[in-house]
């Protein structure tokens, strides 16, 4: 019989890579000392990576927002921003070497806003992915986010020009009061009009993200939005539950502790959630994890979600992850403005960048826990063959008081097995943000725990 734990707070944290930032350390301090990137990447394959360049520039900063970014560029930073970006491409193309071949299967540009930049800094952007890293951005998917107040028509017809096939808008809320609720001061019909442009340069995949939980919206407002994102008929929909993070603008205001602990909260979001799910798969879309939809017969054209924990990942810029299969590296982190502000100057006045300098180290176990969080977390679930494959065990083997716990909590789906997969049942999916945390190590966790944030 299956027991209900309704004390596990449903919330915790949206496991989004594996380790995640917070577990990493300054690679100067580790015995073996910083490494050099062509010794990072020798043995590794090299004929499907993708590439990621971050942009950590915004016009704003939501309030809800705890990603590497700050408001606004003065005294031409972008300028001397793409220069740092050129110059890591040069340094991390020349350390790929060209022993084996190399190639990139995707793209994707984040921040921030990489619609921050201008139109002419967007043809420079797409030029160092070309001509430095070798990226054929025509025949690729290219995944580029945006917001309503950048996705001009200038800077929209340079990206389906250079080869977009995906792009994703922050909206969060159709409602402007919510919207101004969570600090993103924005007016629908400014959001109505970014999204006819969006459409207007007829790139094959709209994602739109929405936010559940803000203050004062209710089942009916949440619709009014999930109707007006409808009305574009996106291709994907992520449906995101608001968190107050530490050092956010939210956070700042002192929400954090009253409201994170607030059951009513909870409630709000676990409502919201499956008014939201329903909603939407009654509208003809497939969940494809606890946030994001697909339309049925969408073409999928950027990553799935969570493809960005893949092996293989080229990072570029301050904010973003490598991946090797050893070595998980980026630059220093930080939510705090004045923090990333020192940050962004420290990488735009980087003349060497052929060596890691933040990061950690994966080890086998490591790799199990990652490769079992990226697939438990997708609704179509985990292929236990897959798993035996690659690591010669189950995830029975490896993790079987977690599973157990987890199934006596309702939260994996019973008839899974006879399929050959291990999967959440619509419980467990609904519960992501709970047991995605449970499958961190305790190395990991205290990492996490030891790190200050700033
Ligand atoms: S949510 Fe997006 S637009 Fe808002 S501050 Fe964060 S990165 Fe910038």
């Amino acid at each position: 019989m299956l027991t209900s734990q309704p004390t596990i707070r449903p919330y915790q944290s949206y496991v989004y890579a594996y380790p995640h930032k917070t577990a990493y350390g300054r690679l100067d301090t580790h015995p073996t000392g910083r490494p050099a990137l062509r010794e990072l990447w020798a043995a590794e394959r090299k004929d499907a990576l993708s590439l990621y360049l971050h942009i950590p520039f915004c016009e704003v900063r939501c309030g809800f927002c705890n990603l590497f970014t700050r408001i606004g560029a003065p005294d031409e930073l972008t300028t001397r921003y793409l220069d740092a970006l050129d110059r890591q491409a040069t340094a991390v193309r020349d350390a790929l070497g060209d022993e084996a071949p190399v190639r990139f299967a995707a793209a994707a540009f984040g921040g921030g806003t990489p619609t921050f930049l201008t139109a002419a800094e967007l043809e420079r952007l797409c030029d160092i992915a070309e001509r430095r890293m070798g990226a054929d951005l025509r025949s690729v998917p290219l995944s580029v986010e945006t917001s309503p107040s950048t996705a001009t028509a200038d800077r929209l017809a340079v990206l389906a020009d250079r080869g977009t096939t995906r792009i994703s808008i922050g909206v969060q809320s159709f409602i402007d009061a919510e919207a101004r609720a969570v600090v993103r001061p924005q007016r629908r019909a400014d959001v109505e009009a970014a999204l006819g442009r969006i459409r207007d340069v007829r790139i094959p995949v709209l994602n739109i993200d929405l936010i559940y939980g803000i203050d004062g919206q209710t089942e009916d407002s949440w619709r009014t939005s999930l109707d007006a994102a409808l009305g574009w008929q996106p291709e994907e929909l992520y449906l995101y539950p608001l968190y107050v993070r530490p050092l956010t603008g939210l956070g700042r205001f002192g929400a954090d502790v009253e409201a994170a602990a607030d059951a009513a909260w909870d409630e709000q979001r676990r409502r919201l959630y499956r008014a939201g799910r329903d909603h939407l798969l009654a509208h003809g879309y497939e969940q494809v994890s606890m946030r994001m939809f697909r339309r049925a017969g969408a073409p999928q054209e950027g990553p799935a979600d969570y493809a960005c924990q893949t092996d293989g990942m080229i990072g570029l810029g301050c904010g973003a992850r490598s991946y090797t299969t050893r070595l998980h590296y980026s630059f220093d982190y930080a939510v705090e403005m004045r923090e990333v502000r020192t940050i962004i100057d420290g990488y735009t006045a980087t003349e060497d960048f052929s060596r890691a300098e933040v990061g950690r180290y994966v080890d086998g176990d490591e790799a199990r826990r990652r490769h079992l969080l990226q697939s438990l977390l997708q609704a179509q679930g985990l292929q236990l063959t897959d798993y035996r494959q690659r690591f010669g065990t189950l995830p029975g083997d490896d993790f079987r008081s977690e599973l157990d716990r987890f199934e006596a909590r309702g939260w994996l789906d019973g008839a899974a097995d006879a399929a050959g997969l291990l999967r959440l049942s619509p419980e467990g999916l609904a519960h992501s943000d709970a047991l995605g945390p449970e499958l961190f190590s305790p190395a990991v966790r205290a990492a996490m725990a030891a790190y200050e944030l700033k």
